[in-house]
C-alpha cells in the first residue's frame, strides 16, 4: 500500500530534523504494488535526497572532473567520499580544522563516507585482518598501521558526512567456507564497537552491513543481527565482486526481505544500469559505483542500448551526439566525432564523458523514481529490457530475478 505522510506527521518528522533528533527521516512517497520498489526522500542534515538514489563516488574530496557546482547542476543530491584517502590525505586534524569535508570541498549537498576498510582490503596487498581491526603499512612511509572501528568511526566523525559505515570485515564474494562465517559475526561485533565509538549521532547516522557472503544461511542472521541495533538505515554489502549473478541477485532479494520497510537499504558497489533497474525492483534504495566515472576515463559513454566506446573507428566521422534524447551539456554541444578524435588523450574528454554518464546515472534514476510514483514500474522495467537487449536475448539472471518480484518479460 502507497503511503504519504499527513501534514501533521511531516511536521513531527521536520520538527525532529530541526531539535535534531534524528539526523535522518526516511519518508515513503509510494510502493510499487507488483514489485519491492519504493520511491521516497531521505531528510539529511545537509540535503533532501530523494530516493531512489545513485551516488557518484568522488575519491579525494572532488569527482574525478567534475566541479561541485556541475554536479549540483546535474541534480546530484549526494555523493560518496573514500575515507581511507581522505583519512590519509589531508587527515583527520586537517578536516577538522576546516570545518569538515563539506566546508573543505565546497560541498553544500549530502555524503556519504565509507569506512574505509574495503579500499584498505582490495587497494593493499598487505591488509591483515585481526579482532581488533584492520593492520596494513601504510603506503606512504611503510609504517605499519591499524584501522579500527573506533579509529574509522574518528576519521568518519571528523570528515562529517551526513551517513557514515561501520567498519565490516569484508571477504572476497567469491571466497566460501569458515572464514564467511566469522567475518559475518565479526562485522557485528566491529558494529557496536562503531556505535559506542560514534560522537555525533545527532548529526550524523551510522549504517550497518549486511555480510554473510554467498550463504543464504548466514545472509538471513546478518541481516537478523543488524536489525536488532537502532540505526536509520542498513547497507548489504560483500557483493558484485565477481559472485554469479544469480547468487547476486538471490542474496540482495533474501536481506531486503528482512530489512525493515521504514529504513532506507543501500547496497554498496553496485552501479550499471540493468542492475539498478532490477535492484530497485527488488527494493533498493540507494547505489554507489566508480563505473560511470571510471569508464568515462577510458573513452566509454552510457547509454540505454549499451556503451558506446568512443575510440572506436567507427565513431571518427559520426558526428551524431553520444545519445539524441540526452539532455546533458556534452550531448547539446558535441559529436561523437569529435570526442573519438580527443577520448582518453586530453583531459577535457575525461570531463566531457564524465558529465555525460553521470547525466545518464541521475536521469535513469529519475525515471524510476517517477514510474514508481505513477505506478507504472513493472511496465518501465519491461521496455528498459526491451531497449536493453532488442533481440529479447535476456540474460536469465534478470529472467530470474525479475520474476521473483512478478515481473515477466516481453
Ligand atoms: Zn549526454
Amino acid at each position: 500500500m502507497s503511503r504519504f505522510l499527513s501534514n501533521t506527521e511531516l511536521a513531527r518528522l521536520l520538527t525532529k530534523m530541526g531539535s535534531r533528533e534524528t539526523p535522518l527521516a526516511f519518508e515513503i512517497f509510494a510502493e510499487c504494488q507488483i514489485t519491492k520498489a519504493r520511491a521516497g526522500r531521505m531528510i539529511l542534515v545537509h540535503h533532501h535526497v530523494n530516493t531512489p538514489v545513485f551516488m557518484p563516488v568522488g575519491t579525494q574530496g572532488t569527482l574525478k572532473g567534475l566541479l561541485p557546482q556541475q554536479l549540483e547542476q546535474l541534480d546530484c543530491q549526494i555523493i560518496l567520499g573514500n575515507t581511507y584517502h581522505l583519512g590519509n590525505r589531508p587527515g583527520a586534524d586537517i578536516l577538522c580544522k576546516a570545518g569538515g569535508l563539506h566546508k573543505f570541498m565546497n560541498w553544500k549537498r549530502a555524503l556519504l563516507t565509507d569506512s574505509g576498510g574495503f579500499q584498505m582490503v582490495s587497494l593493499l596487498q598487505l591488509a591483515e585482518i585481526t579482532e581488533e581491526g584492520v593492520k596494513f603499512k601504510s603506503p606512504y612511509n611503510e609504517s605499519e598501521c591499524m584501522l579500527t572501528p573506533e579509529h574509522s568511526i574518528h576519521i568518519q566523525n571528523a570528515i562529517g558526512a551526513d551517513i557514515i559505515m561501520q567498519l565490516d570485515d569484508v571477504v572476497k564474494s567469491t571466497i566460501t567456507g569458515l572464514r564467511v562465517e566469522e567475518a559475518m559475526h565479526r562485522t557485528t561485533r566491529w558494529l557496536d564497537r562503531c556505535l559506542a565509538a560514534h560522537k555525533r549521532p545527532m548529526e550524523q547516522s551510522i549504517f550497518p552491513i549486511v555480510q554473510g557472503g554467498l550463504d543464504p544461511k548466514l545472509r538471513s542472521e546478518s541481516a537478523r543481527q543488524v536489525i536488532q541495533r537502532e540505526v536509520n538505515g542498513y547497507a548489504v554489502g560483500g557483493l558484485s565482486g565477481g559472485e554469479s549473478k544469480d547468487d547476486f541477485w538471490r542474496m540482495v532479494h533474501l536481506s531486503t526481505d528482512i530489512l525493515p520497510k521504514n529504513k532506507p537499504r543501500y547496497l554498496m558497489g553496485v552501479g550499471f544500469a540493468v542492475d539498478l533497474v532490477v535492484c530497485c525492483a527488488l527494493g533498493i534504495d540507494m547505489y554507489d559505483c566508480v563505473f560511470p566515472t571510471r569508464t568515462a576515463r577510458f573513452g566509454c559513454a552510457l547509454t540505454r542500448t549499451g556503451q558506446l566506446n568512443l575510440k572506436k573507428a567507427q565513431y571518427s566521422k559520426d558526428l551524431r551526439p553520444i545519445d539524441e534524447s540526452c539532455e546533458c551539456s556534452t550531448c547539446k554541444t558535441h559529436t561523437r566525432a569529435y570526442l573519438h578524435q580527443i577520448a582518453t588523450i586530453e583531459t577535457v574528454s575525461c570531463h566531457l564523458l564524465t558529465v555525460h554518464n553521470i547525466a545518464f546515472q541521475m536521469r535513469l534514476m529519475r525515471d524510476i523514481r517517477e514510474s514508481i510514483k505513477e505506478r507504472r514500474f513493472p511496465k518501465f522495467i519491461q521496455d528498459y529490457m526491451l531497449t536493453a537487449y532488442p533481440n529479447k536475448d535476456y540474460p536469465t539472471w534478470i529472467v530470474n530475478a525479475l520474476e521473483a518480484v512478478n515481473v515477466i518479460l516481453l
